[in-house]
């Protein structure tokens, strides 16, 4: 069974780097999809209270015999429970539907500056990471303006900022604002929701060459770049492949021919104007 190396945050916590996402299973398929996942090795799961099958992802981990130190499970608050305490009262629910006493990430889902209360909402953030209800927290969804906003307002950098992020649309700029400040960078649909992408035919050829998937390939090039990804997908097959991606080494011509793939078209909504 593979392992899957940890990235530290910068609390000191460590996070898979490969994880399972369940956007878009249906609650009652999700504690099959997250044992599967668990039986080829994953350890990391990515929900949100949006996605609306926290119980299943909570009957796996019950069901799993796992210790619970060996998971690591992600929620995101949903947008319409933005405000300082509204964050807390969200994620105790959250816990209650997942059967945990502590989530070990809880992410801002969305920004939602048409609300203009994500400053506020850090704030109960700071409060749940303080009293244990959550080993770290980040945001998702925030652009570098965001950022420096929460930089400029409040006491906490993010752990983690979670973004729409794969070679047709690579973020350079957010990326190195993170390195520079510290905070990891997740990758969500890293390998493009399994579309176009994947079937670009200079992927192909690189996936050729090493006689891997392009999904694999497009992974590898996520972890060489230090991202954490989460690829979904309900078929243990897939989840097998698309956690094997450890013994791949990309070569500077494979990444510059990646870099090709940039295509400055998001496939999912613009922050900025979300909600
Ligand atoms: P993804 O890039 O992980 O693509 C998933 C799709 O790709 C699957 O439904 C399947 O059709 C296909 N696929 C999976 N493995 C494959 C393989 N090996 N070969 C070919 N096709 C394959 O897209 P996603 O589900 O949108 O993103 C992954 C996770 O990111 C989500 O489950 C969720 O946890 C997270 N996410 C977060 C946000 C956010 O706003 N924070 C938004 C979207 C997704």
């Amino acid at each position: 069974m593979t392992q899957v190396p940890n990235v530290r945050l910068n609390n000191g916590v460590q996070i898979p780097q490969i994880g399972f996402g369940v956007f878009q299973i249906e609650q009652r398929m999700t504690a099959d999809a997250v044992r599967a996942a668990f039986d080829a090795g994953y350890r990391h799961v990515d929900t949100a209270q949006m996605y609306g099958n926290e119980e299943g992802v909570g009957a796996a981990i019950v069901g799993s015999g796992l210790p619970r130190d060996e998971i690591f499970v992600t929620t995101k608050l949903n947008n319409d429970r933005h405000g300082r305490d509204e964050a807390a009262i969200a994620l105790d629910e959250s816990l209650e539907r997942l059967g945990l006493d502590h989530v070990d990430l809880y992410l801002i889902h969305w920004p939602i500056p048409a609300q203009d209360r994500y400053v506020e909402t850090w704030k109960g953030f700071e409060k749940v990471v303080a009293d244990g209800r959550a080993r770290a927290i980040g945001v998702s969804n925030f652009t570098v303006a965001h950022l420096e906003r929460l930089a400029a307002e409040t006491g906490t950098v993010p752990a983690v900022n979670q973004i729409e992020l794969h070679p047709a649309f690579p973020q350079p700029e957010l990326r190195a604002y993170h390195d520079e400040h510290g905070i990891a960078t997740q990758a969500w649909s890293p390998i493009g929701q399994g579309g176009e992408l994947l079937r670009d035919e200079r992927l192909v050829r690189i996936a050729e060459k090493h006689g891997r998937s392009p999904a694999q390939i497009v992974l590898r090039w996520h972890v060489q770049l230090g991202n954490i990804v989460f690829p979904k997908s309900v078929r243990p097959e897939r989840m097998r492949e698309n956690i094997d991606v450890f013994a791949i080494v990309l070569t500077d011509d494979d990444l510059a021919t990646l870099a090709e793939l940039n295509t400055g078209r998001r496939l999912g909504p613009d922050p900025d104007h979300f909600g």
